[in-house]
């Protein structure tokens, strides 16, 4: 996609300096930006690519950075909190002639480069590290990690406090009626993770996230308190005089005793936390009933999965609350969180359903077996995928009472199944199989719950007449955008587009979940696949990465799988992506995305290149480059295919 490569008119003719509309284009970040890093993070733009033997030098922030002849450059340099500013200057120079020895010749040059000079400026906002807060004073910041609103709990459950202050002190918190002076202790200084770079970078922390003056303490909420709402009220202390001199006399000065008889004087100090709590609230319990279609149960506020595709209708008790996210009981000991807004809450007395479980049975196919279980409500359910030929159906809120499970005698692929109860309000089925899982799909048809094994495609070893659905990723969206301007959208497309050629050629059936430009929904995508029965999903991306870790040293081939039964052809793909390829292998990961959720059938993410490096952004632009990762991919895919069940 590189336009106008020929006819550099500024430099054919004699045009001068102020004629020339060059410019520095910078990509990311954008003016204004707020960047979530630590103490550096990547600039990336371009400048005009070279021509002859002419190419700008450039100049970030005084520090020298490499420019690719098409122009693209990517820099990782320090950062300060605050509005910070990178100033970007480009300078134009001939091959092999420097500075000096050009304004010696007698032969001056058609276009001086020193009087071609490039500026601009860029300012982003980079917010202030969490710090300690300053000893001089006796304060408190406020609340270190609140809840993600108003907290709603009931008896048992465990309320615990945190606030930032002055370091040293004496602390406590108390709520009005309910509890008085509920200690808290300082804790030890920890170091905070930043997942940017601990996913996608080294793994490496800053010093400068250890902090003290953080203050914790609990309260367990007793049968007896009852509050509809109220705030937390932390307190804080100068350190006691007996603290003082036990422990520090020996290495106060005297100026930090008067601070500390000043703070005596004044006594301890107070602050409400920003958010508000509840006990025992006498709407709670009651059943909640799920809205969407696709609803997750997850196992905190905006926490991870703990189990994904509940269909609409499912009932579950609702508990206690934090902002928007109610807390359901799911068995005896087993809860999870669902999101306000996609459940309808149930008239108070309503219960969720509660079933006892008497026969199992399944149901031969020719591409699928069906285990039906027949309940008197929609339970919540959980599939575990223990190994390659183990799976687990969890029912919540389901007792058993199974004396018959019913085998389709043609089936082969359910080699046993087992129940059993592991607590009260857990049931739970394990499938042993005569074959790697390929996909299944859960789902009620009435009140009978389905889960669905898909067998493998018939002739399973080779890709010939195999469906396998193509996704170019973004549309719509650019994705990521290269120092060039070169957007993901437009090079996954242009590379699945030979990916589909290569696919073909080798007997495939391709089915593209675009084709062109086209805005295509994320979520219609694995949809696309399950319309035309895909055996196998391949999205196609290429990479960026968090504000804050380094391109230079993170770079690659990726792959990513969301279930273990991706997870062969994900590893299948990504070594062959390498060995065509030729690049870093930046790892085999296991992604929580949308895409690769799909339980039908495997199901992978490939991040071919890193389109923000401007070696790899221009690899990308060349047919070479599409052919050989197209190769490699097809390659992974037919030996995922041959090594299915080990080959046998
Ligand atoms: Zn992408």
């Amino acid at each position: 996609m590189l336009a106008g490569m020929s006819a550099p008119g500024w430099l054919a003719s004699d045009v001068s300096a102020a004629d020339v509309r060059d410019e520095i284009v910078v990509i990311y970040p954008k003016p204004d930006q707020l960047i979530s890093a630590v103490d550096s993070t990547f600039i990336l733009g371009h400048v005009p690519p070279k021509r002859g033997d002419w190419s700008y030098r450039i100049q970030i922030n005084g520090q020298a950075v490499e420019v690719h002849a098409d122009g693209g450059f990517i820099a990782f340099l320090p950062i300060q909190p605050g509005a910070f500013t990178f100033q970007l200057d480009a300078f134009l120079e001939e091959k092999d002639r420097d500075y000096q020895s050009r304004i010696k010749s007698p032969f001056s040059p058609r276009l001086p480069p020193y009087s071609v000079r490039l500026s601009r400026e860029l300012t982003v906002f980079v917010p202030e590290p969490l710090s300690t807060v300053d000893a001089d004073t006796l304060v408190i910041a406020g609340d270190h990690k609140p809840p993600r609103g108003r907290l709603e709990l009931r008896a048992g459950d465990r309320l615990a406090v945190t606030f930032r202050g002055t370091p040293n002190c004496r602390a406590w918190f108390s709520i009005e009626g309910v509890a008085d002076s509920v200690p808290m202790s300082e804790s030890p200084p920890r170091l905070q993770p930043y997942w940017g770079e601990t996913v996608f970078g080294a793994g490496a922390v800053p010093d400068s996230l250890k902090i003290r003056g953080i203050y914790t303490g609990f309260y367990n909420v007793p049968d007896t308190a009852r509050i509809d709402t109220a705030q937390i009220l932390y307190h804080l202390a100068p350190p006691s005089r007996e603290t003082v001199i036990a422990e520090w006399l020996m290495h106060v000065s005297a100026l930090e005793l008067h601070r500390y008889l000043l703070w005596m004087q004044a006594g301890a100090i107070e602050k409400p936390s920003s958010y508000r709590v509840s006990f025992n609230n006498p709407s709670y319990p009651f059943t909640v009933r799920f809205a969407d279609s696709v609803q997750i149960v997850r196992h905190g506020p905006r926490k991870g999965y703990l189990s994904i595709f509940q269909p609409e209708g499912v009932e579950a008790l609702a508990v206690s609350a934090e902002g928007d996210w109610y807390r359901l009981q799911l068995s005896q000991t087993q809860f999870g969180w669902v999101a306000r807004q996609s459940v309808q809450a149930l008239a108070k007395g309503i219960l969720p359903p509660h079933s006892y479980l008497r026969s199992i049975r399944t149901h031969a196919a020719a591409d699928h077996v069906r285990v039906e279980f027949p309940l008197s409500g929609k339970h919540p359910f959980r599939v575990i995928e223990d190994n390659r030929r183990t799976i687990r159906v969890q029912l919540f809120g389901v007792t058993t009472d199974t004396d018959w499970i019913r085998y389709d005698f043609s089936d082969s692929l359910i080699d046993l199944a087992t129940w059993s109860q592991p607590e009260p309000g857990l049931y739970e089925l394990k499938l042993r199989l005569t074959s790697d899982i390929w996909g299944y799909d859960s789902f009620y048809a009435g009140n009978t719950f389905v889960f669905r094994l898909n067998r493998a495609p018939t002739d399973v070893t080779r890709i010939r007449g195999k469906t396998i659905v193509i996704d170019p990723g973004h549309s719509g969206d650019p994705g990521a955008i290269g120092p060039t301007g070169y957007t993901e959208a437009q090079a996954n497309l242009e590379l699945a587009l030979v990916l589909k050629k290569e696919l073909r050629r080798r007997g495939a059936k391709v089915v593209m979940t675009r084709q062109d430009d086209r805005h295509v929904a994320l979520y219609d995508r694995p949809a696309i696949a399950r319309a035309n029965e895909a055996d196998l999903f391949v999205s196609i991306h290429n990479n960026a990465l968090p504000d804050g870790v380094n391109p230079f040293t993170n770079n690659g081939s990726s792959t990513y799988y969301y279930h273990l039964h991706s997870m062969d052809l994900a590893r299948s793909i990504q070594g062959e992506l390498l060995k065509a390829t030729g690049l870093n292998d930046y790892g085999l990961f296991h992604g929580n995305l949308a895409v690769n959720r799909p339980t039908q059938h495997p199901a992978v993410l490939i991040e071919c290149a890193f389109m923000i490096l401007p070696e790899q952004e221009a690899l990308l632009k060349t047919g070479k480059f599409r052919k050989k990762v197209a190769k490699g991919i097809a390659k992974g895919i037919e030996h995922f295919l041959k090594e299915y069940n080990h080959g046998k």
